[in-house]
């Protein structure tokens, strides 16, 4: 019988089921609303739980039902389009409710305080700050606020100013008692004076632009394909106007924190309007603040990584997925989402538009465009006077290489150089080298808790693991014969640094890769240099890949392309295609023309030879045919679930279990299960790993089996002997 003084509560915890709590005198079970934070006990302790139902039928005998303590909200934190979300994923990923709920929520919300909405404040250049022009040469810090504040007249918040400068409070202390910087409370109607103007759109922008307005109100999804630098961002740009115009709100996502930067300063300079941001970069208190921005209709704009789908919004009129192909929308652990697919559900839900954006589209969105699912916009030809660069593959094989440069690609710098060009090289390995091996008894440099090389780590003299991060000073001699002659094999950025040095001794190089840029604030300033152009040579790994937007950059060479071409993921190829068009597309996008150079052994090698024709249909179509031969993704539909053990033989155990209970429910459906493997690299950080794969021509055939699968893999007694998780439609299979 239903009882309207229960309650069911999600709460925190790896159980695929919520909980029922009686409600208390004092809390009124008309004034609980599903969404809402409620304070309960759990086992020992007391947790935040957000109520899924009220007034319901107790699932356990009424005396054993323990009471809630307090509600935490009188309205629900979570509005009912998103307690809508966080169920539907719930149920798609097959992952509990409670921890979806609290993955979308900011981690301030769990704990037992009031959330409010503070005025939100930020520091501006004062008149006379802005008259300033030149600071003594040892005023580094206040020469880079000034320059930063100078590009945001509209102001940035003390967060905005630690995640881009890092240490900054005491330089804004004496800039404040100079008189050049004040601090004041962002009115929602901002000054629209000294604001950018939108350009002049060219036949396809106003084409796409048109398109996408045309539907305000109701559900359509996008799949907005133009070759870098073909002005997509405009395109999102003055669609936003529209959305704006109308009074709504637009949630932008993006792959990565580093472009929230980028893309905010763009924003800013053209709407006049509150924007607010979301990643991980943020501390807990600011990103609670943040989330009441969006929450509360405050924030027009939102822009955000990955968690970002998650943001609640008052009056959402448009979702962008910038990047739509990027890996890093899909959570690669605990709760494995997909962002920009559960964006196109949100969409669908809110009935609003959604423009999912990319130079080289995932093969699942050409797919999906193909038969019309999405509707295509295309953008053929780069915006304004910037041409497609020329790309051409340099042969490797017989060349004499200098730790991985050949005497050509050494050439074609030195002449971009000349001509004052800006010159970009790709290596997809930090540290100096990949491995070490001893050259007498052949000693190799192995982790011993992952099955994989550890890199070598010349300037801190250490081994590392990127793995699992274990760390290893480098003898002088080999562990196991005592010779000397330690070599470090293969190419890093480190080394390949080193090398560029030796043959450009005149010239600024700089690295980026994560090393380089550890430091809070410095990736950031590394970007905005490397955009001035006064480091003439950058040197960088994927991280240089993402949306950046280098004007002077005329040469852009990829080091080491054959890593890609032979991956065991059946992804590998879409990868590798979309790295090297990515890379590409950094060269030559302003007035100057680009050059991109491909070092390979395999010249020959199809996705090369289509990669370098800049055809990206062409080259999805190849490898689309091929994943219909075989029957992967987009053809049909993936499940894994993964195990994990300190103990060799018990995740292969497990799964072999699991795999026999799937048979007997699959009986007679359209299901294949492949292994259960070892995982590709089956230990990392010290624990044994396996995994067995779930396919399906019909996506309701997997899903009707994971739903009573899973009751039965959890009630398996080897269950408790592994860690395991399961991943619908996985990205990655290691
Ligand atoms: P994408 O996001 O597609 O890589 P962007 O939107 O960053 O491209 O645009 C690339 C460059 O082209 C930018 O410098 C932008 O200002 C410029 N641009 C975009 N649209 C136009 C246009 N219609 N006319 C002139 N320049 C444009
Ligand atoms: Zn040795
Ligand atoms: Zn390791």
């Amino acid at each position: 019988m239903l009882d309207k003084n229960i309650v069911r509560v999600a709460v925190p915890v790896p159980l695929r089921r919520c909980f029922d709590y009686r409600l208390p005198e004092d809390i009124s079970a008309r004034t609980l609303k599903p969404g809402m934070r409620l304070w309960v006990p759990f086992g020992r302790s007391q947790v935040m739980g957000i109520v899924d139902e009220v007034g319901v039928e107790p699932s356990i005998a009424p005396g054993k039902i323990k009471a809630a303590i307090k509600t935490l909200d009188e309205t629900p934190i979570l509005n009912k389009p998103l307690v809508w979300l966080c169920r539907w994923a719930s149920q798609y990923y097959h992952h509990p409710l409670g921890e979806v709920y609290h993955s979308a929520l900011p981690v301030y919300f769990r704990q037992d305080k009031d959330v409010v909405l503070k005025e939100s404040r930020v520091w501006q250049l004062t008149e006379q700050g802005l008259q300033v022009d030149q600071l003594p040469k040892n005023a580094v810090r206040q020469t880079e606020l000034l320059q930063y504040l100078r590009e945001y007249p509209l102001g940035q918040s003390d967060e905005q100013l630690k995640q881009a400068l890092g240490q900054y409070k005491s330089s804004l202390k004496s800039m404040e008692n100079k008189g050049w910087v004040q601090q004041i409370v962002v009115k929602d109607d901002v000054d629209e004076s000294g604001l950018e103007s939108a350009l002049d759109l060219n036949k396809a922008q106003e084409v796409a632009v048109e398109e996408i307005c045309r539907y305000q109100d109701e559900f359509t999804a996008f799949l907005l394909y133009g070759v870098t630098g073909s002005g997509k961002t405009e395109v999102y740009l003055q669609v936003i106007q529209a959305v704006l115009t109308a009074g709504k709100q637009v949630l932008i996502l993006v792959p990565e924190i580093g472009l929230t930067p980028q893309l905010l300063q763009r924003f800013s300079r053209r709407f006049a309007v509150p924007i607010t941001v979301f990643h991980s970069g943020l501390s807990n208190g600011g990103r609670a603040q943040n989330w009441l921005q969006a929450s509360t209709g405050r924030a027009r704009i939102i822009i955000g990584t990955r968690s970002a789908v998650f943001a609640c919004l008052q009056n959402p009129g448009l979702i962008i997925v910038d990047e739509e192909h990027d890996v890093s929308f899909k959570q690669q652990d605990g709760f494995r989402y997909s962002a920009r697919d559960l964006a196109i559900v949100r969409a669908r839900h809110e009935k609003i538009p959604i423009v999912l954006g990319s130079a080289t589209p995932s093969l699942e969105s050409m797919v999906n465009a193909d038969e019309g699912r999405y509707t295509l916009l295309d953008l053929p030809e780069r915006a304004g006077d910037a041409v497609h660069p020329d790309m051409h593959l340099i042969d490797l094989r017989h060349q004499k290489l200098d730790e991985g440069l050949s005497p050509v690609l050494i050439k074609h710098i030195h002449q971009h150089i000349e001509r004052e060009g800006q010159v970009l090289l790709f290596l997809n390995r930090r540290g100096y080298a990949p491995t070490l091996l001893c050259h007498d008894c052949g000693w190799v440099g192995n982790c011993q808790r992952c099955d994989a090389h550890m890199t070598l780590h010349h300037a801190s003299g250490q081994l590392r693991c990127h793995h699992c991060g274990t760390e290893r000073r480098v003898d002088r001699h080999c562990p196991d014969c005592g010779s000397v002659d330690l070599r470090p094999i293969g190419q890093g950025t480190e080394r390949t640094e080193e090398a560029l040095k030796r043959h450009f001794p005149d010239v600024r190089i700089a690295r980026i890769d994560r090393d380089t840029t550890r430091r809070k604030g410095e990736m950031e300033r590394k970007l905005k240099q490397a955009e001035s152009g006064e480091d003439q040579i950058l040197l960088g790994t994927q991280l240089l890949a993402k949306g950046h937007h280098f004007p002077n950059v005329t040469l852009v060479a990829i080091l080491d392309s054959d890593q890609g071409l032979f991956s065991a993921d059946f992804r590998g190829g879409e990868r590798m295609s979309q790295l090297i068009l990515q890379v590409a597309g950094r060269a030559g996008r302003a007035e100057k023309s680009g050059e991109v150079l491909i070092q390979t052994h395999h010249p020959d090698h199809a996705l090369l030879q289509y990669a370098i024709k800049q055809d990206y249909r062409v080259l999805t179509r190849a490898l689309l045919e091929e994943r219909q031969l075989v029957q992967w993704p987009p053809y049909s539909h993936l499940a894994l679930l993964r195990a994990e053990s300190t103990q060799r033989n018990k995740p292969m155990q497990f799964l072999r279990e699991a795999a026999e209970k799937a048979r007997l429910l699959s009986s007679n459906s359209q299901l294949m299960l492949l292994g259960p493997v070892p995982a590709p690299m089956e230990k990392r950080a010290g624990r044994y790993r396996a995994q067995l794969l779930l396919q399906a021509g019909e996506r309701a055939d997997l899903h009707n089996l994971l739903s009573c699968w899973l009751n039965e893999v959890e009630a398996l007694k080897s269950s408790s002997t592994v860690r395991w998780s399961l991943d619908v439609d996985p990205q990655d299979m290691f």
